[in-house]
């Protein structure tokens, strides 16, 4: 199967090309011909299956039968972080390298300053890449009118509820033409986001894609029992064990974040910390070094880490577990992306224990509790599983 088999056109195909995805995900071959015929969409995808450019890719085709005279906006995408709407925006300006007429797509997002954004959208985009609230202030200022868009996209629709941007979105609801496309992608379905979907989409074709070995996350997930005091020294010897040269650490708050890249440091590891309170401008610049690798290890709370896409992330250390179930898959969808492996380690504790059953019952799944050589937790309460030979034939070659 080839991208130009779907419909898109020889531009598209030719940008794709480029990008070297030569084979379409199973989200792109199941979304893509729907949405150029015009069909609202539910789309369960998974972080890393390739659906940016699931809906990127026959929204900007769209565009090519488009005749106005005036730039008005075409398109809207809605996503729940400000890192997110940079990346589909990225992603977007690069599948429309060939066409013949230039293509605006805009940015915008909050935690920096507006006024660029007002400036750049003086002459209207194409397409809109936004999250809720930097949206709103726009159109509130006048920068902005709505009332052209033909589709709408609520990109990771899950996060956007769970950040609390429900209001934001019925508001925006409010300004958008009714007769529209809506596509719609979620990694989890839970309640809200089924209602949400009930009101929004006109006859939606679902699309629910089986995770395939081809584009399944494949990642090795593992449990290692620790002390809460012990996890820094784990970590260390863990990326130092296995040599990983890129480390995405998720812990609990905003204050952890700095305090454990500062222990990290101190142990004489390159981490730095990712939290949604950093400027704008700092939050960039740690994750540009990241990507380049000049940073080994990145610090990070959830919200921060929402939609980040890192090519050849080694691992991801639930340092402190996800509060919820849904987060969990968040996380460790960080690794794994794109058909490469990855491993997610998380951290448990006698005080955690039960928290992550609960997060393996909800995932139906069970993960043997390691115990590394000198790192064994000293409470003897917590229970070891005896696991498969695979996982223990695993843990000895890799200790
Ligand atoms: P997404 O789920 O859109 O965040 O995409 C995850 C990663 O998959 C990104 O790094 C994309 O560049 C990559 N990707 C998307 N489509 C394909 C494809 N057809 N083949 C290979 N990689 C892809």
């Amino acid at each position: 199967m080839t991208f130009s088999s779907l419909g898109l056109a020889p531009c598209l195909v030719r940008a794709i090309d480029d990008i070297a995805h030569q084979v379409p995900t199973p989200i792109q071959r199941a979304a893509i011909p729907e949405i150029l015929r015009g069909k609202d969409v539910l789309a369960c995808a998974q972080t890393g299956s390739g659906k940016t450019a699931a809906f990127g890719l026959p929204i900007l085709q769209q565009l090519l039968s488009k005749r106005s005279v005036w730039r008005t906006v075409h398109a809207l995408v809605l996503v729940p972080t400000r890192e997110l709407a940079a990346q589909v925006g990225e992603s977007m300006r690069q599948y429309v390298a060939y066409f013949e007429q230039p293509v605006k797509i805009s940015a915008v997002f909050g935690g920096v300053s507006i006024n660029p954004q007002m400036i750049e959208l003086r002459r209207s985009a194409d397409v809109i890449v936004a999250t809720p609230g930097r949206l709103l202030d726009l159109v509130r200022h006048n920068a902005l009118h709505l009332s052209t868009i033909k589709t709408l996209v609520l990109d990771e629709a899950d996060r956007l509820l769970a950040l609390g941007f429900a209001d934001e979105i019925n508001e925006i609801l409010t300004l958008l033409p009714a007769q529209r496309q809506t596509l719609m992608f979620s990694a989890t379905f839970p309640m809200e986001v089924h209602a949400l979907a009930e009101a929004l989409l006109n006859s939606p074709v679902r699309v629910d894609v089986e995770a395939t070995s081809a584009t399944a996350p494949d990642i090795v997930q593992r449990a290692i029992a620790v002390d809460v005091s012990k996890r820094t020294q784990l970590l260390r010897h863990l990326i130092q064990h296995h040599g990983w040269s890129r480390v995405l650490v998720f812990v609990a708050t905003k204050y952890s974040t700095e305090h454990v890249a500062q222990k990290l440091r101190r142990l004489g590891i390159n981490a730095a910390a990712f939290h949604g309170e950093l400027s704008q401008g700092a939050r960039t610049q740690a994750l540009a070094d990241f990507k380049a690798s000049k940073l080994q290890v990145l610090v990070a709370t959830d919200v921060a880490a929402r939609g980040i896409d890192i090519v050849q992330l080694a691992a991801v250390v639930n340092y402190d577990l996800p509060r919820s179930p849904v987060d969990y898959v968040h996380r460790i969808g960080r690794t794994g992306r794109a058909g490469e492996s990855g491993v997610a380690v998380s951290f448990v504790s006698a005080a955690t224990e039960m928290h992550f059953r609960l997060i393996e019952k909800r995932h139906k799944m069970r993960l043997v509790r390691e115990h590394i050589e000198g790192y064994e937790p000293a409470d003897e309460a917590l229970p070891v599983t005896k696991g498969a030979s695979e996982d223990k034939h695993r843990r000895k070659r890799e200790e």
